[in-house]
């Protein structure tokens, strides 16, 4: 058994990150950016207006002063307008500012009179104006290498004219879920069976990551067929099994990954829940055998599988998000393994839910957070800790 973080060191020391692409912007959400980007355009690009209303010179402006209006300059192409004192142009929000012009009085603000205006406000130098480069300058760092691609990222790519961006490669990954007593949607659970739940808990996880899902299937707890199948499903990048990593005489999982020519990295981890944990590499594929308890799967997908696939995919920050959140209740690891408290974080407090073993599939299913506590470590109802947010 190996500490839980020499096995994610060691995880991360083997997966080897697969090769950049070219997508068109439309196609890049959740990617991770393959290198840094620049700005090559000030942002706003020109000076122009924020409010439909009119550019005037603040200088010879003032409460009651009457202004004729001289034109009018749309969100569009520049007409090239100046403005005088005593004037003023009728102008709209994101049109670039005419000439002689250093404010806009907003609409509300005047009377309209033929082609005169009253004004009904003071005006100052700069009042709605977007200055131009005020948001960002040319040549700033837009979006860092191995950054998260947001529908926001998208958005300020575009504003720079990118029409395609390279990110990191894609994970293609296939589920193997193992177990005689398992029975699939759909069918009716003969007497000793259960409905076998952890393929689309893995293929959500999988998908959440950004992952593509290849292959799910099923098998008996049989060498043979286990066999036959993995043959099938090493040509992708991540395999997922699940169950059969464990020590009993029907936990076939290890035994036939090694009559393959499997290389197996770790055996057993440090965690709780999760102990049986299993990493190895079949050529290129990278192999997770988790255990069949749905918590220890889901606990050491999220531990030892994300991170791995994220890191494949480009991805720079590889953990769960951490918050803050006030305990609210005393808490105890009596274990000799780091245990993962699942609960629920809600308005700044962390509070466990339901059962803590790992078939406690519930207490599970109604948390958003987990906090981990290490071997012997207490923590009393007010502690402000630390805790992994996975919804
Ligand atoms: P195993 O790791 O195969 O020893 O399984 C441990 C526990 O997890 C047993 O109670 C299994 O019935 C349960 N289990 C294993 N695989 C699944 C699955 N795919 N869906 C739901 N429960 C499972
Ligand atoms: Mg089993």
């Amino acid at each position: 058994m190996i500490a839980e973080e020499e096995a994610r060191t060691k995880v991360l020391e083997k997966i080897q990150m697969r090769a950049s692409r070219r997508v068109s912007l439309s196609h890049a959400l959740n990617c991770f950016a393959a290198e840094d980007y620049f700005s090559s355009l000030p942002l706003p690009n020109f000076d122009n207006s924020a409010m439909d209303g009119y550019a005037v010179m603040a200088s010879a402006c003032g409460v009651a002063k009457r202004l004729r209006v001289i034109g009018e300059q749309p969100a569009g192409l520049d007409r090239q307008l100046r403005v005088s004192p005593g004037e003023a142009i009728r102008i709209f929000t994101g049109a670039p500012m005419p000439a002689g012009a250093d404010a806009v009085v907003m609409q509300e603000d005047v009377t309209r009179d033929g082609s005169e205006i009253v004004l009904n406000a003071n005006v100052d130098p700069g009042d709605f104006v977007r200055r131009r480069g005020c948001d960002l300058t040319e040549g700033q760092k837009i979006v860092a290498k191995g950054e998260l691609i947001r529908p926001a990222t998208i958005a300020l790519l575009a504003s720079q004219g990118f029409a395609e961006v390279t990110v990191g490669g894609e994970v293609d990954a296939a589920i193997i879920s193992t177990g005689d007593e398992l029975a699939g949607l759909g069918t009716e659970l003969q007497p000793g069976q259960i409905y076998e739940s952890n393929s689309v808990l893995l293929q959500a996880l999988l998908q959440r990551c950004g992952a593509s899902v290849k292959s799910v299937q099923h098998c008996r707890d049989d060498a043979d067929s286990l066999r036959k199948t993995l043959e099938q499903t090493i040509k992708y990048s991540v395999l997922v099994i699940n169950g059969g990593v464990s020590v009993g005489e029907h936990d076939l999982v290890q035994s036939t990954l090694g009559s393959l020519g499997a290389k197996i990295d770790i055996w057993r981890v440090a965690i709780k829940p999760g102990k049986p944990f299993l990493f190895g590499r079949i050529r290129e594929c990278a192999v997770f055998g988790l255990p069949g308890n749905p918590v220890s799967a889901f606990i050491t997908f999220l531990q030892f599988v994300r991170p791995a696939i994220l890191m494949m995919m480009g991805a720079t920050n590889l953990d769960l998000p951490k918050v803050p959140a006030k305990l609210i209740v005393d808490l105890q690891n009596e274990g000799d393994r780091p245990h993962y408290v699942r609960g629920k974080c809600e308005n700044g407090n962390f509070s466990p839910i339901g059962r803590q073993e790992s078939h406690a599939l519930f207490g599970l299913s109604q948390s958003n957070a987990l906090l981990r506590l290490a071997v012997g470590e207490a923590r009393t109802r007010g502690d402000v800790v630390d805790i992994q947010l996975f919804d």
